[in-house]
């Protein structure tokens, strides 16, 4: 970085997956794409985008948004009515980090339940279904699953688990969301298929825009009836884009090449839990399955401080509360940077 006389490292940017810049591959397959009005279902790219994630997933249709948070407000507003109520993670990010979205775009109660790590359980669900007859309650209408799990460390759901799950809503009439922010990395951790989160999900929202590297980018996955109420939705939403298939050439570069590399991001984050495991600073760290280092700190630092120190040598990690510290791996994070982290966390 220029002016920075303290460093002549280069910066190593773990405060996010979404930091990526696009690489020389993905910039030409970008200047390369055919692109048309997409309002009009005229983009030849975006097209091949939404096929291809359907595809991907076993699923019907989908539609290219702008956002993450764009895919699953859309998603909560076509599977509920003013009134009706959501049951999630208390940590979900449908929750803490769409700007109330659930209320502002939907009109909804949210029903949280304290899970571990960000997951919830099937019994879970269970329980935080209201009496249907109860006039005083509102209606239970959906559920929303997130994995990998952000706020839990990426945290992954075991399969057998979200099974049990379905078959809770089956039985009681309830629809099934997944915020799949980071779900590749949940797939490429636990070696499962997405065809499998097909069958049994009302709903799919994926971020291209995370680990898979691409610089804008969400789809979201379901019916061809649900996938045409939500491009209606979008619209309302002013998520409807026009020559947006540069974007979308972007995500399909992505989704053909940054997939199965993801093992790396998962072996860097493993690499630096490992270091933090021995530092007296760390009180706690929360299991390492994918991407995401969350630690407690102790003693010397508080989190903010620690941050601090991090920065002093160009490495940017996100102090996320008081106590804790969030490292994100990604695929601009290098092997050379992570042995670089690694000798800076043993002199700390
Ligand atoms: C990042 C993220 C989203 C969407 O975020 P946008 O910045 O709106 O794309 C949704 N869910 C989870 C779990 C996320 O981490």
């Amino acid at each position: 970085m220029k002016g920075n006389l303290l460093s002549s490292q280069a910066m190593v940017d773990l405060r996010s997956d979404t930091v990526t810049k696009p690489t020389q591959g993905m910039l030409q397959a970008m200047f390369n794409a055919k692109v048309g009005d997409d309002v009009f279902r005229e983009d030849p790219s975006i097209n091949e985008l939404e096929e291809k994630a359907a595809a991907m997933f076993g699923m019907k249709a989908a539609i290219f948004c702008p956002s993450g948070t764009m895919t699953n407000q859309i998603a909560i507003k076509c599977h509920t009515q003013p009134g009706d109520e959501i049951i999630c993670d208390e940590l979900s990010h449908i929750y803490q980090y769409e700007g109330g979205g659930i209320a502002f775009n939907s009109g909804c109660s949210v029903k949280l339940i304290k899970g571990i790590y960000g997951r919830i359980t099937a019994q879970q669900v269970e329980e935080s279904i209201n009496n249907r007859n109860d006039a005083h309650k509102p209606y239970s209408k959906l559920v929303s699953l997130e994995n990998t799990a952000n706020r839990g460390g990426g945290s992954c759901y075991n399969f057998e688990d979200i099974k049990q799950i379905k078959k809770v809503c089956e039985a009681n009439d309830l629809l099934l969301h997944l915020d799949g922010a980071r779900l590749f990395n949940a797939i490429v951790a636990k070696k499962e298929s997405l065809t499998g989160y097909g069958k049994i999900f009302d709903s799919i929202s994926i971020c291209i825009s995370k680990g898979l590297g691409a610089p804008v980018g969400s789809v979201l996955i379901g019916t061809e009836n649900f996938i045409a109420k939500a491009r209606r939705i979008r619209k309302v939403f002013g998520g409807g884009m026009r020559q947006a298939g540069y974007l979308a050439a972007a995500c399909i570069y992505a989704l053909n090449n940054n997939i199965e590399r993801l093992e790396e991001d998962h072996h860097h984050a493993q690499q630096l839990a490992n270091a933090l495991q021995q530092k007296d600073f760390v009180e706690a760290l929360f299991p390492v399955e994918t991407n995401i280092v969350i630690f407690k700190v102790q003693g010397k630092y508080s989190a903010a401080q620690l941050a601090e120190e991090f920065k002093k040598h160009n490495i940017f990690v996100i102090a996320i509360s008081k106590t804790q510290i969030r490292m994100v791996t990604h695929l601009d994070v290098t092997p050379a940077m992570i042995n670089e982290t690694l000798q800076v966390i043993n002199r700390l």
